[in-house]
């Protein structure tokens, strides 16, 4: 079952975060623990907990979400990046609100590889 919007803190930044950038349904903000030089999140405002409730978002609005990470990234300059989404717990997911990494420039290494260890 989905958190309610006020357990969420991914909730809690789309309604009070930093937004870096925000677009009709979608923000982005800085991560806290940054894995690489720039590593900025894109969060939906709609709550789903993981990718493979992607079902629940209309076609339109899986698609602007893509087009809104790829402006995100234009948007900060950067050239060349990695888009990331950890789907599930032993995938390393950690926040249960759907998130795209955006990672560009420098790769702090130590930091991805614990990001990208399994988890439990
Ligand atoms: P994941 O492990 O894919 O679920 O990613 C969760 C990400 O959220 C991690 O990279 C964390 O550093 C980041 N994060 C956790 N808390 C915050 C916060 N308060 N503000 C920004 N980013 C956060
Ligand atoms: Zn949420």
């Amino acid at each position: 079952m989905p958190l309610p919007p006020e357990d969420c803190l991914f909730c809690k930044l789309v309604a009070e975060g930093d937004h870096v950038a925000s677009a009709d349904g979608f923000v982005a903000i800085k991560d806290i623990d940054p894995m690489s030089e720039t590593h900025l999140l894109v969060l939906p405002e709609r709550h789903i907990d993981t990718f493979k409730d992607i079902d629940a978002f209309p076609d339109d609005e899986a698609g602007r979400m893509l087009r809104f990470v790829a402006d995100t990234a234009k948007g900060a300059g950067l050239e060349s990046y990695r888009v990331l989404v950890n789907v599930g717990r032993a995938a390393g997911q950690t926040v249960f609100h759907l998130h795209w990494h955006i990672l560009g420039g420098r790769l702090d290494r130590s930091r991805i590889a614990s990001a990208l260890a399994d988890g439990e």
